[in-house]
């Protein structure tokens, strides 16, 4: 695996992390913060963070356009947290999406006030049976598309999918040292550019 560049959007979130975890899974990282940047990568990654803030940053940027164009273009695009509700076609509770290209439905902060934040261990199809999963004021996702492969769910409810070229977690796969679901976002770039 040579030459696969991954961007990760960094208008705001755990940015640094994100790009450690590709530089460990041997591929090269870029920062993206202009949306010229996004030529000059083969896939991308959306940090958690805030998506109500990243929207606003989005909007200051004029990122909207870009990202949207990016998805079109077929390259794979990996959501964490804030950043799976920003990839969603729908979010409970709001009239329209952010970027709105992955068919699934999202419920923002949705495991409870109680607990904001927790660690489960899951079993990711594709990826690893005993993954430990950080979540942070996550989202689920409710319901999901016929052409969505449901990866992993916590309690009954989804927490990791895919559809096609594109890759959504609820929790932080930046936050620990185990890089392997990065490394398969990262082999979906590898088989994207192939094609
Ligand atoms: N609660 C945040 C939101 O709704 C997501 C949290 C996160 O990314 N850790 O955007």
């Amino acid at each position: 695996m040579t030459d696969i560049k991954v961007g990760v959007l960094g208008l705001q979130g755990a940015v640094r992390e994100h790009m450690n975890a590709i530089e460990a899974n041997g591929a090269t990282a870029v920062l993206v913060k202009n949306k010229e940047e996004l030529n000059e990568v083969d896939g991308l990654i959306i940090p958690g963070g805030e998506s109500t803030t990243m929207r606003r940053l989005i909007d200051k940027y004029d990122f909207m356009n870009p990202l949207k164009k990016f998805a079109e273009s077929g390259k794979p695009m990996f959501g964490t947290c804030a950043g799976l509700i920003l990839l969603a076609k729908s979010i409970e509770g709001y009239k329209e999406p952010h970027i709105g290209v992955m068919d699934v439905h999202v419920e923002r902060n949705s495991f409870g006030r109680q607990v904001d934040s927790f660690e489960a261990n899951l079993d990711i199809a594709n990826v690893a049976e005993d993954f430990t999963a950080v979540f942070i004021r996550a989202p689920h996702i409710v319901s999901a598309g016929e052409n969505v492969e449901v990866l992993a769910k916590h309690n009954g409810r989804i927490v990791a999918a895919r559809e096609g070229q594109f890759l959504g977690c609820s929790f932080h796969p930046e936050l620990t040292q185990d890089h392997r679901l990065t490394g398969y976002f990262i082999s979906m770039v590898d088989e994207s550019k192939k094609n």
